[in-house]
Parts: structure tokens; sequence; C-alpha cells
């Protein structure tokens, strides 16, 4: 047998036409610039999140830095994150002009820790951007109890969490703004580039729909330096096909993932945890075990795919070198990047695969 650790191919055929069809219509209505796609896909994203707005944009990372842009975020500002997430958090911080401030992660939910983020703050801190990591919320009251009476804005990176929930509340709807991706392998994924900024702000709206078309107010008109960053129509079209099965997606990988959690409940490895006040959209499958090595060994022989977020988390990269983040002890994310360890995950994965990948592990630590 072989598991990868996802399975696009076999999505993509099951809803070919229907993606097809949605291709051939906006192509035939040559409305490709924010199009009727975008406008619908805007506002059925902003529903299902409970949000005011949804805007889309070219990618998840341009959410990040225009959301950072539209709160104010500029030189000489620090902001507060995490260091066990997908670069692009860190990236768009120092695009913005402002300093990366890396604090800590809960050694249980992988997202930051709130304490730790109090003791980061100073009189330059603009910004503080959790990231629901994996699929599981970050605990957004405790953070937002410490920057909302400072006027400290805070930003949700949901790139991997479309869908997830905190204390009944979509991710993407409890801060400033929300970001998300739609790059191919995130639970809602287009296949190309694309991304969608949430907001319950006039303000914040008004500013990136400013941002990501040239700073047009209207044809003529540039009111600010922005950008070209649209989310594409052809895009959008694809992505509102697959948008009709997000629920069940996450629903199906919250099965799959109790499913391995009662097959590796007395092996040696920990599986994920699940907050009480949270629902995890189980992006990733990730497990720890100090055998890490002897699992991927083993995975490799028996090709199970598998992955190993983040095995250099963000603060050690080269390109972070100027700003002194590698001395910064964060003794949870250094050992998580020791430890862990994905398994195949996707929402077509079956019962024989989910039996097949834990016998290997099984086996292997025997
Ligand atoms: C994927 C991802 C991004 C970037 O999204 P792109 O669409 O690839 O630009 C940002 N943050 C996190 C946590 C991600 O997983």
């Amino acid at each position: 047998m072989e598991v990868p650790l996802m399975d696009l191919k076999t999505q993509y055929f099951d809803l070919r036409d229907d993606l097809l069809q949605a291709v051939d219509d906006a192509l035939t209505s040559m409305q490709l610039n924010l199009g009727p796609n975008v406008q619908a896909f805007q506002e059925e994203f902003a529903q299902y999140c409970g949000s005011k707005y949804a805007r889309g944009v070219g990618n998840g990372t341009e959410a990040i830095f225009f959301a950072l842009e539209a709160l104010g975020v500029g030189p000489g500002d620090e902001v507060i994150t995490t260091a066990w997430t997908f670069f692009a958090t860190i990236e768009t911080i120092v695009h913005a002009g402002a300093a990366p401030v890396i604090v800590d992660i809960n050694p249980d939910t992988y997202t930051l820790d709130p304490e730790e983020v109090a003791d980061a703050i100073t009189d330059k801190t603009r910004a503080v951007v959790p990231v629901h990591v994996f699929g599981h919320p970050a605990d957004m009251d405790a953070i937002l109890s410490i920057t909302q009476p400072k006027g400290i804005a805070v930003i949700e990176d949901a790139a991997q969490a479309h869908g997830a929930k905190y204390k009944g509340k979509r991710v993407g709807s409890i801060g400033d703004a929300g970001t998300f991706s739609f790059y191919l392998t995130k639970n809602l994924g287009g296949y190309g580039e694309g991304g969608m900024i949430t907001t319950s702000s006039d303000e914040v709206e008004d500013q990136i729909g400013l941002l990501r078309n040239h700073g047009h107010r209207s044809k003529y008109e540039h009111e600010i330096f922005g950008y070209n960053g649209r989310l594409d129509e052809i895009q959008a079209a694809m992505l509102r096909v697959k948008f009709r099965y997000l629920e069940e997606w996450n629903q199906t990988r919250r099965r799959l993932a109790a499913m391995y959690d009662e097959r590796l409940a007395d092996l040696p490895v920990e599986t994920p945890y699940e907050a009480e006040w949270a629902e995890h959209v189980y992006h990733l499958y990730t497990i720890r075990t100090d055998r890490r090595d002897d699992l991927s060994a083993a995975f490799e022989e028996a090709q199970v795919g598998h992955s190993m977020h983040y095995r250099a988390p963000g603060h050690i990269q080269p390109a972070c070198a100027p700003y002194n983040l590698a001395s910064v002890e964060l003794p949870v994310t250094t050992e998580l990047a020791q430890r862990v360890i994905q398994l195949p995950m996707h929402p077509l994965l079956k019962e024989e695969e989910i039996d097949y990948v834990c016998d290997v592990i099984r086996k292997a630590l025997a």
C-alpha cells in the first residue's frame, strides 16, 4: 500500500465537471476583474465566517500584508507573533516595515501563549498576529483581553483553519481582521493562488479595497499607492464550487482524526489536543514522539506520506538574522521542532489507510 499525505488529483476528478463548467461560465461572461464570482464568493465567505465583510486578494501572504497595512502597521512598530507558523506570517511583518517580535506557544494548542504576549508588549507594539496553526484556534479571548485595553490590533492568520471555531465563533471573525489562504493544499484550496481578508470594520474594509486595487477610489482616481492584489475571477469560480463542500470536508477530517486518536491511544506518541472551547479542523494531523527519526524511516520504507512542520521554525531562518530572533528563548517551540511529525490527512483518506499508517507506527515503535 502507498498512503500519500494528501490526494488532490482524486478530489479534482470527483469535482471535474463542476469545476470546468464554472471556469467556462466565467470565461464566457468575460467579466474577469473582480467579477460576479469574486463578489458572490466574498458574500458567501463573510456569511460563513460571521464577519461583515470578506475581500478577495491574491494569496494568503498578501492577505496578512494588506491587513497589517490597513491597520496602520509601519516602520517603527513592533508586531508580536509566533515562530510556529509558515514563514509568510513573519515575512509580511517585515514587508510592512515593522519589527517581528517572536514569543513562545502553548504546548498543547501550538498557538500563541497569551502570557508570553503580555510580557512582550512595549510602547511600540502595534499589532499581534495569532496563527490558528494546523487548524486549531488560538485562545482569542485571552489575547484580546490583553490587546484591547491598549488599542493593539489583532490579525488572525487563519490560513490553515477555514471553518474552525473558537467558543462557537468561526475564526477570522474575532480579531480586527482575519486572513485566509486558498493555496492548493489548504482546507479550502484553489488551483493557483488566492486569499481572503475578513473584517467587520468599515475602515479596514475600505483600506483593503484600496490596497488590493491600485488605490482606486473610482476609475480615474488613485487615492493611495496600492498594489495589484485582487483575487482572480477564475480562481473564485473554482473556489465557489469547492466551498460548497468545505463544511463536509472539515467534519470528515474531524472523524478521521478521531480514528487516528483511537488507534494511537496505546502507543508511545502524543495525539493532537483539542481545547474544550475549540473546534479543530485538522489541516494537519500532528503527533509528537521522541522517536521521530525511527518513524520517518519507517514511513519512507512503507510509502507513507509525512511532513515535519515546523522542523525549522521562523525565528531560526537565515532571513531573520538582522532581527536577532535566533537568540530569543522559545523552549516550547524548540522542543516541538524536534518531536513533531504529520500523518496523511485529507477528506478522501480511507479507514484502511489509517489502519495501515497506524500499523506502521506500531511496528516502528515496538
Ligand atoms: C499558507 C500559509 C500562509 C500563506 O498563504 P499563501 O496563500 O501561500 O500566500 C500564511 N500563513 C500560514 C499559517 C499558512 O499556512
